[in-house]
């Protein structure tokens, strides 16, 4: 019987090219097609209820019952009209997926017998869902006996429509609490964080004299790396399907070396993906922009324009599930994990992160005026003092067995944080440490903040750094430590959390300045001057793989933590927790609950993947190296007898049986790696406590499960091509 990955690989080759389907479509008729937005709801919505509405998206104000049964009416009558037949809250548990619950909107009316169905969406229905929240991670907040959890529309995030083959269901963005008021969701601390870095970035704005400004967001642009490769490839690998990287392979002949494939030109299935993937994403009023072919073969990016980062994580998540569904149209498998392929590039989530004021200005833009630089400085200042101060929270944020193939790992990022400011920036800050010890004159005048004679910034920074985590791009930050699977809200939660803290800290030393009879420039002056020389140590222009900067980055005192363990011990730190405590984010109890659910998480990935090594291995691997051997051992035997025991080499056997023994060899240490998997797994599972299960996990399953992977991908080298089960490397990526 033919082996099925051969049979695969014909197929694959001997396909005809078909031409694809072709539909053309203007974006700008279809955007936001399935969407109610506020635009409808300024249509039908009562005028009053409506302004009530755009205030309680604009200030976070708790909906008034009985606007919510008006809107709800009004949701319920536009989602009918486009054909939904169901509504579901969605929501963000810590599963780091989205979760949803369908109900009809229709009801049999109460008279059984007549045969109607009424609808039925009430606003009691639209703010609270009772999902059954036994099922999702609450890290021990809920015993089961109390499993209620109330899922919550969040107004600021409109509903919409997704679409099946017999109608549509209306999504609804909420919150996920539980019976007891804890947030069991992503959601709610990002809210609450952002509310936190609104209060605070307002301090400083009334401080420069803005008393309009009557709120700050967290703009947020979300880039998305993925791979794709051909599905009936991935249907052979139980790896791919399940873990989303693969557990075994070696690594191909060709690398990426060349780097060919960055910004080549996009094939044709793929670039009909892509826009069929952009235009659903378009009629969910996603704004997607920018697609091209990464660095990797069969890598690729998506990246929509910047948005408020509330919407901006659920539009990204909403994006994960389009890009995993529209693939399977075209033929592909999408891979969303950060390491599909061991030793290709893995794949990240750029997260674009800046502050906007309600009047539109964004406060990481240096501006045109003096006044506005020194704004600027101040909001910078902040950004360096956050991240000094808090990076173990940052990568915090970035946690993930996923993530750990690429921080710490020789891959971009590495895992230590620090900021890229670029030549320019950081001379401007040089000289404004400097003067203050130089020189006493400049404390007089706000023209020389060292700022008037600052040059607008170029917005595209020809020495862009590649291999910083967190790095200045001309007006925002691109931190490029998340995860590709994973949820942009945790990293935003502790960034809006960290500037939070910083500008709270920053706005006490200039009031307490002003209170003293300095004037606002000299407030300034001094605060700028002493905050960057307590942060300068965070900034890192140079190289971030080399192991110089390891040892750089430890005489500065700055953390590197490697793997998800690691740093997540450190958790609950006081100094950790005490920063997202005090802003209101998250509560002691919610903290511990997450610490402990992010282990499990840690966990559970990995033993998912050990429980595919030791079944793979046993049943797909070892049967197609044994048939090898025995093949092997036949011709050995077969040339015994022909030839004797007389070797063609001087000194040994007959090549056969060297070749013979050698294999088996190999196919014994893979045997016996497999058994010491095993037990260490049965051992692992056996201890008690998180910490003590996932350090295990860590120092002895991945140890073992990378030896059963090395001597397997050895295998694959040498048994013979007809007979290896798996799809190969140089098979699926190029
Ligand atoms: P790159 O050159 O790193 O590939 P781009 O310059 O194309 O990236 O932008 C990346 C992302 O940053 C986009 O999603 C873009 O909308 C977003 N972005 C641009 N300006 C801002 C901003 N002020 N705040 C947040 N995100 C922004
Ligand atoms: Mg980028």
């Amino acid at each position: 019987m033919e082996n099925v990955r051969i049979a695969v690989k014909k197929e694959i080759a001997n396909q005809k090219l078909t031409s694809l389907h072709h539909e053309f479509y203007s974006p700008s008729q279809v955007y936001g097609k399935n969407v109610f937005s506020l635009k409808i709801m300024r249509e039908r919505l009562p005028k009053q209820v409506f302004n009530r509405l755009e205030n309680v998206i604009k200030t976070n104000a708790p909906l008034a019952e009985g606007d919510a049964d008006i809107i709800a009416s009004a949701m319920k009558d536009w989602a009918i009209e486009n054909h939904a037949t169901h509504y579901t809250h969605w929501f963000q548990p810590m599963t780091g997926v989205t979760a949803e619950k369908h109900d009809a909107f229709f009801v049999p009316s109460s008279n059984h017998n007549d045969g109607n169905l009424l609808n039925e969406f009430s606003g009691k229905m639209l703010v609270k869902g009772e999902p059954d929240a036994s099922s999702f991670p609450s890290g021990g907040i809920r015993s089961t006996f109390e499993a209620r959890g109330y899922t919550a529309w969040d107004p600021t995030s409109p509903v919409f429509l997704l679409e099946n083959s017999h109608g549509k269901t209306l999504y609804v963005p909420s919150v996920f609490i539980s019976y007891t008021g804890e947030s069991l969701d992503r959601k709610t601390p990002l809210l609450r964080s952002n509310e936190a870095v609104s209060k605070q970035a307002l301090r400083i704005l009334r401080l420069f004299g803005n008393t309009t400004a009557n709120n700050v967001t967290a703009m947020v642009g979300i880039e998305q790396e993925y791979f794709l490769i051909d599905k009936r490839y991935a249907l052979l690998r139980d790896d791919l399907k399940l873990c989303g990287r693969s557990l075994y392979g070696a690594m191909s002949d060709k690398g990426q070396e060349l780097e060919d494939h960055y910004f080549g030109t996009i094939n044709e299935r793929v670039l009909s993906f892509m826009a069929d993937v952009e235009k659903q994403m378009f009629e969910l009023g996603i704004p997607a922009k920018t697609r091209h072919n990464e660095v990797a073969p069969a890598q690729f990016e998506l990246a929509p324009v910047f948005e408020p980062a509330n919407l901006a994580i659920d539009h990204n998540m909403l994006t994960m599930q389009i890009l995993r569904n529209t693939a399977e149209k075209y033929g592909f498998f999408c891979l969303l994990h950060e390491k599909p392929f061991a030793g290709i590039n893995g794949s990240g989530k750029h997260n674009n992160w800046s502050l906007c004021d309600s009047e539109g200005n964004n406060l990481l833009d240096p501006g045109n005026t003096p006044m506005d630089n020194a704004q600027f400085l101040v909001f910078l200042a902040g950004v360096l003092k956050a991240v000094h101060e808090h990076s173990i929270l940052l990568r915090l944020a970035t946690v993930g067995a996923g993530n750990d193939h690429r921080l710490g790992a020789n891959e971009a990022p590495p895992a230590i944080l620090s900021v890229f400011l670029g030549a320019q920036l950081t001379s401007v800050i040089g000289s404004i440490i400097n003067d203050t010890e130089e020189n006493e004159d400049w404390k007089q005048d706000m023209i020389k903040i060292g700022i008037s004679s600052l040059p607008p910034f170029p917005k595209d920074f020809s020495d862009r750094n590649r291999t910083s985590p967190f790095a200045f791009t001309g007006n925002k930050f691109e931190f490029r430590a998340v995860g590709s699977s994973a949820s942009s809200a945790p990293a935003n939660i502790a960034l809006n959390t960290a500037m939070a803290n910083a500008l709270g800290g920053i706005a006490l030393m200039l009031e307490t300045a002003m209170a003293n009879g300095k004037t606002l420039a000299q407030a300034v002056h001094e605060t700028l001057a002493a905050v960057f020389k307590a942060h300068f140590p965070i900034v890192f222009n140079g190289n971030g793989y080399g192991k110089e900067w390891q040892e750089e980055a430890k005489r500065r005192g700055l953390p590197d933590f490697k793997d998800t363990v690691s740093v997540l011990a450190h958790y609950s730190d006081s100094s950790v927790m005490n920063v997202l405590i005090q802003n209101g984010v998250l509560s002691e109890r919610e903290l511990l609950a997450r610490q402990d659910i992010l282990f499990e998480n840690y966990i559970r990935d990995i033993h998912v993947e050990v429980k595919l090594t030791l079944s793979m291995g046993r049943s797909i691997l070892l049967p197609s190296c044994l048939q090898w051997l025995n093949k092997v051992g036949e011709l050995a035997e077969k040339a015994e007898e022909l030839c004797g025991k007389q070797s063609v080499t001087q000194g040994a056997a007959n090549f056969e049986m060297h070749y013979y023994q050698q294999l088996r060899e190999l196919i014994a240490e893979f045997y016996n790696n497999l058994n010491e998997l095993d037990e260490e797994h049965i051992k692992t599972d056996s201890l008690s406590g998180v910490f003590a299960r996932a350090e295990a996990t860590r120092d002895r399953l991945i140890p073992c499960m990378n030896k059963c992977r090395a001597v397997a991908d050895k295998l694959e080298k040498i048994v013979d091509d007809n007979l290896w089960p798996l799809p190969k490397y140089n098979e699926m990526l190029w």
